[in-house]
């Protein structure tokens, strides 16, 4: 269509001019110019074709000055784009140089990325991970710092120097990074776990339940992890309020703890403990076996017993025997059934949950257990001392132990007592010294 339209638009005027030439032909008429003691004779047709031609004249020279004039400009363009071209694979190359860890080339990248870009918070994230890299803490520092200032990095700003001061052991510095960095609002996957231990860490466990009601909005928490943090803070305000005086709020958040976590065993034994202390016995032996079934321990057993303190031994293997059932693979229920068997002198019971439990894991306290089935059944003396004879070469028992610094304590605690890291207190068997060569 459009070709077909262009050439009528040329035949029209093509076909007007020649028209315009034939009239001006028709009618000649004549000319005179006197200026500046010359003289012109011509006429009209060729003053007209004279004035058009002086027009073009100068318009075509007006263009080529232009054209001249804009060329320096044109050129300093061409090489800022290079020059930004040439910044922008710097910086990516030098990013790519921090993943893989190389130092000299993240570095080398990185001041070239400086030069030819000149926004330093676009060269900031790149230039402060290569410091680090290096080991210049300062200008890293420095580097994050600069970028907290512009809103587009602040995020990232923030978050390096929040684990620049981690590293440096400097937490109370490293919340106040985190809590700067959550308040930008956005998902910060990886931050929300972060803030939640540092407050937690600096005991404000009410700001530290506040994390995790936002992160849970955010979604940038995994359940198990928002249902395992919950469970320590509800715990942790269930051992205020009872230390304050305020028993439902005590048990209300003890029970809640354990419904978030049921792996959490201080929380089972805690919500155990203040159910029956409310008269709610049977929800109290429910608490206990739920978190028995997943987790085993012998605090739980501990927990059990405690429910009817007074109770006969019978009663007692009873009871412990409902603990067995709920889950027949944990060797602290056999322990502690054959313990109760032995004091209700039900010696067949006794035997047959010890050699279970010796079989699974021989520890020292059940070879104890077993020398005393032999002394009280049979008086066997002999076979008492030969059981007695494997304590020293016994593994140990299992024992609550840090991750973080690897010491033992003697209970569980939110944090460990030794080196105060959150949440690392792990039950376990320590691993058996190697016997020197
Ligand atoms: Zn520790």
């Amino acid at each position: 269509m459009r070709p077909v339209r262009r050439l009528l638009g040329f035949v029209l005027v093509l076909a007007v001019l020649v028209a315009a030439a034939v009239w001006l032909a028709d009618r000649p008429g004549a000319v005179t110019i006197h200026w500046l003691g010359w003289r012109v004779d011509t006429s009209v047709p060729v003053l007209i074709a004279a004035i058009l031609a002086a027009v073009l004249a100068v318009a075509g020279v007006l263009k080529a000055v232009r054209a001249v004039l804009a060329a320096p400009g044109r050129l300093l363009a061409a090489r800022r784009g290079r020059r930004t071209r040439d910044g922008y694979r710097a910086l990516s190359d030098g990013l790519a140089a921090v993943a893989a860890g190389d130092r000299k080339a993240a570095r080398k990248l990185s001041h070239r990325a400086d030069r030819l870009l000149a926004d330093q918070s676009l060269t900031g994230l790149l230039a402060a991970q290569a410091a680090e890299l290096s080991g210049d803490v300062a200008e890293a520092e420095r580097r994050f710092g600069a970028m907290t200032a512009r809103q587009e990095t602040a995020f990232l700003g923030l978050k390096g120097s929040m684990e620049l001061a981690l590293k440096r052991g400097d937490r109370d510095q490293a919340l106040d990074f985190a809590r700067r960095a959550w308040a930008l609002g956005q998902p910060a996957d990886g931050l929300a776990a972060t803030l939640f231990q540092l407050q937690a860490r600096a005991g404000q466990w009410a700001e530290a339940e506040a994390t995790l009601d936002e992160a849970k909005k955010r979604d940038c928490l995994s359940g198990a992890d928002l249902l395992h943090y919950r469970a320590l803070a509800l715990h942790e305000r269930s051992v205020l309020a009872e230390a304050e005086g305020r028993a439902d709020e005590a048990l209300a958040a003890a029970v809640k703890a354990h419904q978030a976590d049921p792996m959490l065993v201080a929380a089972a034994v805690r919500a155990a403990r203040l159910l029956h202390r409310a008269g709610k016995e049977r929800k109290a032996a429910q608490a206990i076996i739920t978190t028995w079934q997943a987790a085993p321990h012998p605090a739980l057993v501990e927990a059990m017993v405690a429910l009817a303190p007074a109770e006969t031994p019978l009663q007692r293997v009873k009871r412990i025997d409902r603990l067995v059932k709920a889950n027949p693979d944990a060797v602290d229920g056999h322990v502690a059934l054959a313990e109760a068997a032995l004091a209700a002198r039900l010696w067949g019971q006794a035997r047959t949950h010890l050699a279970l439990a010796v079989e699974k894991r021989p520890t020292a306290g059940t070879y104890v257990l077993l020398a005393r089935l032999e002394r009280e059944e049979g008086r066997d003396e002999a076979a008492a001392q030969a059981w007695l004879g494997h304590v020293a070469g016994a593994p140990p028992e299992p024992a609550w132990l840090c991750s973080a610094c690897g010491k033992g304590t003697d209970g569980w605690a939110v944090s460990c007592p030794h080196c105060h890291a959150l949440d690392s207190l792990d039950w376990r068997q320590p691993l058996l010294a190697l016997p020197p060569a």
